[in-house]
């Protein structure tokens, strides 16, 4: 197993004096060189021939026993230098100071193949910027981590990725409701890919530490390597990267409401700059439709990172990286301006979003607030959102019948509280489609490229952890396989195109999920 590095944050950017994970404040550094801590029986658990192909390896290489060593952390590759990057964050709406990859070292660039890819284990031990924590991930996390990075790529959303799983055969212990009862956990390594991990968090703590410099720097290193073209054009370059990292979040977020996909914890510190979706915590998908839902209990209180405000979160979020970038700056006119890119860029997708998840040509604002009104529907009828918008593209706006989305309903109470409005719903729907310059193949096409059918509810992640638990990997395998093809119908997999079954409605990992992993 071969893989060619160019490790240039390290070599463009300052690093830490100090070497090792002795726990400390690091000023005036971007990342500290720490080596993963062996674990003591890796073991590969799952791995993604898509991602494994970015960085030129493939299915010989993963059969390699070298492959569960070098992603466990236990053997480096010729070229591999491994690092704890440094950042801070605003964590629930406070600002947290130094936060730092406190389990994350990543282990070079990979330039081998195509792009540039940094390579990086979550789970590899302890480093600076552990603080009290063990550098350990546990099975289950890791698990869902590895399969909801590869599902979001194929979804066409932007994200980071997921090369491997592996096993350490090392136990983890965590308390999972924090109700004062640990438990030892099997642990287990991910190692996932981007082109950069580099968070709005990264910028935020050399600005609050007074280092214009380091802000600087860091700016100019994303420019070189992944806007090329705005770089070494001075405070105009730097406006236009900032309204392009606002465009592409805003892309981001909008894939994120069209699939359903509930992040969970939108600190500053889990916002990349290249707008992927980063850090697979606590997130959840929408079943019946609901916006106040968030799947982190962490966050059952005040719910700041629930499904419905995500794009005024990220806004938010903007907001302070704005904030941390302003030393860029003669004037806050070009952050101004790039925010508002954010707002026109995300109207801009969400019509699109609601145009595709319809199955219109275009979509004005007529027919978002027809989409909006279906939306409240939706909720009021508990209706599942995956399964009514695969249903919706079987209507026949002739002869419009509720029946296409029977298999949406989760209560038949809940489902006759607003089937009166949802049929009246349908008759407009169907007389918008007739309408439309879009023929019923061309509408039927559309809304199935917008509209997936597998998603990685939460309960199937959550059944195939179980048996994973229990040394059964067929879930993982059976998911990831499904995953790959989201908006395709895929015969006798109804499994996992199906309503939240009963038992997953309060059950731990299902309906509610912890910081704890
Ligand atoms: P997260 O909520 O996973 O984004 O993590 C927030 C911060 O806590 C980051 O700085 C993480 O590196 C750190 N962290 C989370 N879990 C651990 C752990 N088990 N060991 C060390 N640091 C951790
Ligand atoms: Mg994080």
């Amino acid at each position: 197993m071969q893989i060619e590095f160019d490790n240039a944050f390290l070599r463009e950017l300052p690093g830490d004096p100090e070497q090792g994970p002795r726990v400390r404040q690091v000023p005036g550094a971007a990342w500290s060189r720490v080596d993963p801590t062996p674990v003591a029986a890796p073991r590969l658990l799952a791995w993604s021939p898509e991602a494994a192909a970015l960085v030129g390896l493939d299915a010989a290489d993963a059969a390699d026993p070298a492959f569960a060593q070098v992603f466990a952390g236990n053997a480096l590759l010729p070229g591999m230098q491994p690092w704890a990057a440094n950042y801070g964050g605003h964590q629930f709406g406070s600002w947290a100071g130094q936060l730092g990859d406190g389990r994350a070292i990543s282990l070079g660039e990979a330039v081998g193949g195509g792009g540039r890819w940094e390579l990086q284990l979550k789970g590899a031990g302890q480093t600076p910027y552990s603080r009290f924590a063990d550098g350990r991930a546990v099975l289950r996390s890791s698990i869902r981590e590895f399969l909801c990075s590869e599902a979001m790529h194929h979804l066409g959303i932007p994200t980071t990725r997921a090369l491997s799983l592996v096993a350490t055969g090392e136990a983890v212990v965590r308390d999972m409701f924090y109700d004062g009862h640990p438990r030892p956990e099997p642990g287990a390594v991910v190692c996932r890919m981007a082109p950069s991990f580099l968070r709005f968090g990264s910028w935020e703590l050399p600005a609050s530490r007074g280092d214009p410099a380091l802000v600087r720097q860091l700016a100019d290193f994303v420019l070189r390597h992944h806007h090329p073209q705005l770089a070494g054009q001075g405070e105009a370059g730097h406006g236009e990267w900032f309204a392009q990292v606002c465009e592409r979040t805003a892309a981001m977020v909008d894939g994120w409401m069209r699939v359903g996909f509930v992040h969970g914890v939108m600190n500053t510190d889990n916002m990349s700059i290249l707008g992927l979706t980063l850090d697979y915590g606590p997130y959840g998908w929408i079943e019946d439709y609901d916006p106040d839902w968030t799947p982190n209990t962490t966050d059952a209180q005040g719910r700041r990172y629930r499904f419905g405000t995500q794009a005024q979160v990220a806004y938010w979020n903007l907001v302070r990286l704005a904030q941390a970038l302003s030393p860029l700056f003669a004037t806050a006119a070009p952050l101004e301006a790039g925010l508002q890119r954010f707002a026109d860029a995300y109207e801009r997708a969400r019509r699109a979003t609601v145009a595709g998840k319809l199955g219109l040509a275009v979509a004005d604002g007529d027919d978002v607030a027809l989409f909006d009104q279906l939306l409240e529907l939706l909720q009021a009828g508990q209706v599942d959102m995956t399964l009514f918008f695969r249903g919706l593209d079987g209507l026949d706006p002739a002869a419009p019948d509720i029946g296409v989305v029977d298999a949406a309903f989760y209560d038949p109470d809940a489902r006759a509280a607003v089937e009166p409005r949802l049929r009246q719903w349908l008759a407009r729907y169907a007389a918008r489609l007739a309408a439309d310059p879009l023929d019923a193949a061309g509408r039927r096409d559309t809304m199935r490229r917008h509209n997936p059918l597998y998603v990685l509810r939460n309960w199937l992640a959550q059944e195939a952890i179980d048996r994973a638990e229990q040394g059964d990997l067929g879930g993982v395998e059976a998911l990831q396989e499904v995953l790959r093809r989201p908006y395709e119908e895929q015969p006798g997999r109804s499994h996992y195109a199906s309503r939240r079954p009963e038992w997953a409605r309060q059950r731990a990992g299902c309906s509610m999920l912890s910081c704890s992993s």
